[in-house]
């Protein structure tokens, strides 16, 4: 089906055209006529589905003819990157008509978004946070919402926005169009789309999964913690046999590969750290069988001749498009000897369209059936730098409160040693009665020999005091009086009671 059977503004065809959108992706060609209808919408639909066209377009088509100067349309999104994007794609989609549109977030200036918010402008494309700070001001009024978008809400779920939506929602006109969107239906959000929509079409609600097969150059959408996971399930279900996998990083071939030996598989890695001599091993071992998968680098991978492999991974999405298609993008290497995978994430989207811009066309987006998409995973290829933070402080901590313990199991000790030591001569007839009378902790001179010194001269005194820390510290772990004691002496109580 060709977009004009869909109804569009011309003008809407004509941006459509410019940007090279030749028919409409299943999501859209699903969603679009429902929506252009003023039906709400329940729509399950991962990135890369092309699903911001599938909202934006009826919504900018419905919008195209009204009045200018009231905010009609909002959508909410989880992110700022994806603010920014869902804002350019908005651009380029209405390029040839006179609405306008801007984005809210979070990190920068509220002054311009305040501006938008005053003129009212048609959309405005929010992140829930910086959205609500605008709505304590007057300044911000969504009285004239008609239009609502909720896009990705499992993940507003995650990052836990649902309070701020139903904080949001509050200060909507309860009459308008919604359109919800999310790549999964977790519980909390059916019972979100329930209360939000009115006898919705639902689209989708099947995860539509398009086999790989046959397919010589596939993107599959996934979130970067669950990218080994899938490189992993693709292997052990045969989808491939060798593989030559590309990382960004050295750190991430290096992890990736450790990832992958743990889980049986022959893998070995190249990259700039790796000597010469283990290179060549590598690719050899590689080329001989010997390793199923062989993690590169960019950088290494320049030197490899691909053409006699078979399935390229791109584990991450290549940051120039000339590496994709130095990579895979010659459709002799590809017919003759295997598939080419990328692996996008939500924040790698960006690069893959640059990549399709410089192919010129779009590349199939593909979903592995009964792979868990929501899963959590516990390893992680790469520790953020806030990861590593938390888990030194955590050390530190433990360290502080392991030496702790071990003082505090010292004194004890000592105080133990000290009062079997003072029992002694109580027990004994020969001893002056009043030294066993002395309460231990005091912070009076408790110890033994040196007391003949505590009568007398300035010089005495002095050194009476580290013998006072002393036996104030050992008086510490028995009682607060000897705490007192100990601070009485300040720091020479613990070097008093050391050098014991
Ligand atoms: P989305 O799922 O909205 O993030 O879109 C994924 C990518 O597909 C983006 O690069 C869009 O520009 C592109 N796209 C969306 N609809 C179409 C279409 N009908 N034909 C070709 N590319 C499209």
């Amino acid at each position: 089906m060709p977009f004009s059977a869909l109804d569009l503004h011309p003008n809407l065809l004509k941006g459509l055209k410019e940007l090279g959108f030749a028919k409409p992706t299943p999501i859209q060609s699903d969603a679009i006529p429902h929506a252009m209808a003023g039906r709400d919408l329940l729509a399950c639909a991962v990135t890369g589905s092309g699903k911001t066209a599938a909202f934006l377009l009826p919504i900018l088509h419905q919008l195209i003819d009204r009045p200018r100067g009231t905010t009609r349309a909002l959508v909410v999104t989880p992110t700022r990157e994806l603010a920014a994007q869902i804002l350019e794609d908005l651009n380029d989609l209405a390029v040839h008509t006179p609405i306008t549109a801007a984005s809210i977030y979070g990190g920068v200036g509220m002054g311009p978004q305040e501006h938008a918010l005053r003129s009212g402008v048609d959309v405005i494309i929010a992140t829930p946070g910086r959205l609500l700070d605008h709505l304590k001001q007057s300044y911000a009024n969504l009285s004239g919402i008609t239009h609502l978008v909720l896009d990705e809400a499992d993940r507003m779920l995650d990052m836990g926005f649902l309070p701020d939506i139903r904080r949001i929602l509050k200060q909507l006109p309860t009459k308008r169009q919604t359109l919800f969107f999310s790549a999964t239906m977790p519980g909390p959000i059916g019972q979100l789309a329930h209360e939000m929509l009115r006898n919705p079409a639902t689209i989708n609600l099947e995860r539509k999964s398009a086999p790989a097969i046959g397919i010589t150059q596939a993107i599959y959408p996934v979130v970067q913690e669950l990218k080994s996971a899938l490189l992993l399930e693709l292997l052990t279900r045969g989808e491939m046999q060798e593989v030559l996998v590309f990382t960004r990083t050295k750190h991430r071939a290096d992890r990736l590969q450790k990832f992958l030996a743990k889980q049986g598989l022959a893998a070995e890695r190249i990259h700039g750290n790796r000597s010469q001599p283990q290179r060549t091993e590598a690719l050899a071992g590689f080329k001989s069988g010997k390793y199923r998968v062989l993690v590169a680098t960019d950088i290494a991978a320049r030197g490899i001749d691909v053409e006699e492999l078979g399935h390229v991974v791109n584990f991450d999405v290549p940051m120039a498009p000339e590496d994709y298609i130095h990579r895979v993008g010659r459709t002799g290497r590809a017919e003759a000897t295997g598939d080419a995978f990328t692996f996008v994430s939500p924040d790698e989207e960006q690069d893959l369209r640059d990549i399709e811009k410089k192919l010129g066309r779009r590349l199939q987006r593909v979903t592995l059936p009964d792979f868990d998409y929501s899963a959590r995973v516990a390893e992680k290829l790469e520790v953020s730098q806030a990861e590593r933070t938390a888990k030194w402080r955590e050390q530190k901590t433990k360290e502080r409160a392991n030496a702790k313990a071990k003082a505090d199991r010292r004194s004890q000790a000592e105080t133990e040693m000290r009062a079997r030591q003072e029992a002694r001569p109580a027990r004994g007839a020969s001893r002056p009665p009043a030294r066993g009378a002395r309460p231990a902790g005091s912070g009076q001179i408790s110890g033994g020999a040196p007391a003949a010194s505590s009568s007398g001269s300035a010089g005495g005194a002095a050194r009476s005091g580290s013998q006072r820390s002393g036996s104030g510290r050992s008086g510490g772990g028995s009682s607060g009086g000897g705490r007192g004691g100990a601070s009485g002496g300040s720091g020479g109580g613990s070097r008093g009671g050391r050098s014991r």
